[in-house]
């Protein structure tokens, strides 16, 4: 999943930003509230993680302005434990969550994956598809009973499509998806994975949608 954490704590920052990256994110970090309200403009991110006090334009304004232009994008808010007045308005305006600083990287992954969830409708962790199990937490892969080893990033385009069954996602959704900006794309990685998810997980798991994408049926 490709999350933008905006945080102008610079040990804060790169403590998160590791911890994500760790936890199988594609991470872009600014450190600007307006920076961070024109990039949302520009580039599709799944989550935002977002601090309130930030230099250039604050956190609530970031998030007033992205539900003002019609976007559900799933947000977490952090804050100072002091201002239960930010949080709800933070709630209010359209966040999904909060955590007060500071707080432990478990409990964030563990909220950024709830969040998840629930915005994909389901009331567990685990997804379930046919006789294949993915598992958000560890990025384990089961069919039928067995785990399937397989690459970092060809989890990552797997736990995108299961996501959404029966929605195709472009090759250019799944590279932002693979890549954060500044990363060189490699040009055909998408289609390399694809293919490796297909060698280990059958050939009809993924459909090919011509001039739209790739897609996973609904179960
Ligand atoms: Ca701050």
């Amino acid at each position: 999943m490709r999350l933008l954490l905006v945080e102008d704590d610079e040990l804060l920052g790169s403590a998160v930003y590791s911890g994500l990256t760790h936890a199988g994110y594609t991470v872009d970090w600014l450190r600007d509230g307006k920076a961070a309200a024109a990039a949302l403009k520009q580039e599709q991110v799944d989550l935002l993680v977002l601090d309130l006090g930030l230099p250039g334009k604050d956190g609530l304004s970031v998030l007033r302005e992205l539900r003002a232009d019609g976007s559900s994008l799933p947000v977490l808010i952090l804050t100072a434990r002091d201002t239960v007045e930010e949080r709800i308005a933070g709630l209010d305006i359209g966040a999904d969550d909060y955590l007060i600083k500071p707080f432990d990287l478990g409990e964030l992954n563990a909220r950024l994956r709830a969040i998840a969830r629930r915005r994909a409708g389901r009331a567990t962790l685990k997804i379930q598809h046919g006789d294949l199990t993915y598992d958000p937490k560890e990025h384990s892969v089961t069919v039928g009973g067995q785990v399937m080893q397989l690459h970092a990033k060809s989890n990552a385009i797997l736990e995108a499509l299961l996501q959404r069954p029966g929605m195709p996602l472009s090759r250019e959704r799944l590279e932002q998806i693979l890549y954060g900006w500044g990363e060189g794309v490699e040009s055909n990685a998408v289609e390399v994975h694809i293919h490796h998810l297909r060698k280990k997980l059958g050939k009809e798991r993924i459909l090919t949608v011509r001039g739209v994408g790739y897609m996973i049926p609904k179960a």
